[in-house]
């Protein structure tokens, strides 16, 4: 059964590139007489707020997306992305890091230029006893070894296209930190395969997360879901959305009287209100 999912961070109120994702997700599975799920992704502690989830709801409801059973909210599912990276561990497939932000900050502005890639400085060390008795700021992905193991990822869009993600794409990523059990990346492969998510819906920005979380499912041998990569809805003038943007907020659109059932029907055939357009990422 085709199932999809919407999976906000509630960490500020949901905008109109939220609703389209949303809308569309919805769309699919209902069209094809399928399930929609809701996911409240709240690993973040420090910046997800309760009244941000009850936004959420209130924002679908308004636009007449229902969803299909409880929402899954991740900060509850702590001890099972636990034992998820405990048998990453196990394959030696990640790697302890114990560098701070600060220390990557500091590498990254070395002579050999910026780049916005780990450079790799914990990579190897995991049998160093003096390191291996302080407790690591995070946990990192072998991307080559994962790689070397199950090749590079491969993808299905909604149309049929077969998509592959290149070496660039995948970096040595935080799966888990000191203070949060699992990454965006880890916690999202787990829980799609665990709601059994067939269709992600996603804007087009975040394709190079879909490529480290197809090499995650590869690794952990979770099914492959298809995955729907759509334009990212800006304003006219090309800016892009942000959650700090008053304007373009669900709730200030309610508030102003706009009918939430014909907005979410709209944005399905791509006609977007006034003062907004699709753009390719
Ligand atoms: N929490 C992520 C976001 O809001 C989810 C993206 C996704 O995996 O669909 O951007």
């Amino acid at each position: 059964m085709l199932t999809s999912r919407f999976a906000p961070s509630p960490t500020g109120q949901l905008h109109l590139g939220h609703a389209y994702s949303a809308a569309l997700a919805h769309d699919a599975a209902r069209s094809a007489g399928g399930r929609f799920l809701l996911r409240i992704e709240d690993l973040d502690q420090t910046r997800s707020r309760r009244e941000f989830v009850s936004g959420i709801e209130e924002d679908l409801r308004w636009l007449g997306l229902d969803w299909d059973g409880e929402p899954l909210v991740q900060s509850r599912r702590s001890a099972i992305y636990q034992q998820v990276l405990e048998s990453l561990q196990r394959e030696g497939l990640v790697y302890p890091c114990f560098c701070t932000r600060s220390d990557i900050a500091a590498a990254l502005n070395a002579p050999h230029g910026p780049t916005a890639r780990y450079p790799g400085t914990c990579r190897g060390l995991a049998d160093d006893p003096e390191r291996r008795a302080a407790a690591p700021h995070s946990w990192r992905l072998d991307a080559a070894k994962a790689v070397a193991r199950v090749g590079l990822p491969t993808w299905t869009e909604f149309d049929g296209e077969r998509f592959a993600a290149s070496s660039d794409d995948i970096d040595d990523e935080i799966l888990a930190r000191k203070d949060a059990p699992a990454s965006y990346h880890l916690a999202c492969v787990v829980d799609d395969a665990d709601s059994g998510a067939t269709l992600v819906v996603r804007a087009a920005d975040l394709r190079s997360s879909t490529s480290v979380q197809r090499l995650l499912q590869m690794l952990l041998g979770l099914p492959e879901p298809v995955y729907l990569h759509h334009p990212l809805v800006v304003h006219e003038d090309g800016r892009r959305l942000a959650k700090r943007d008053k304007a373009p907020t669900l709730a200030a659109m309610r508030e102003s009287g706009v009918d939430g059932r014909e907005l979410s029907h709209s944005l399905v055939t791509g006609r977007l209100p006034a003062g907004f357009r699709l753009a390719e990422a």
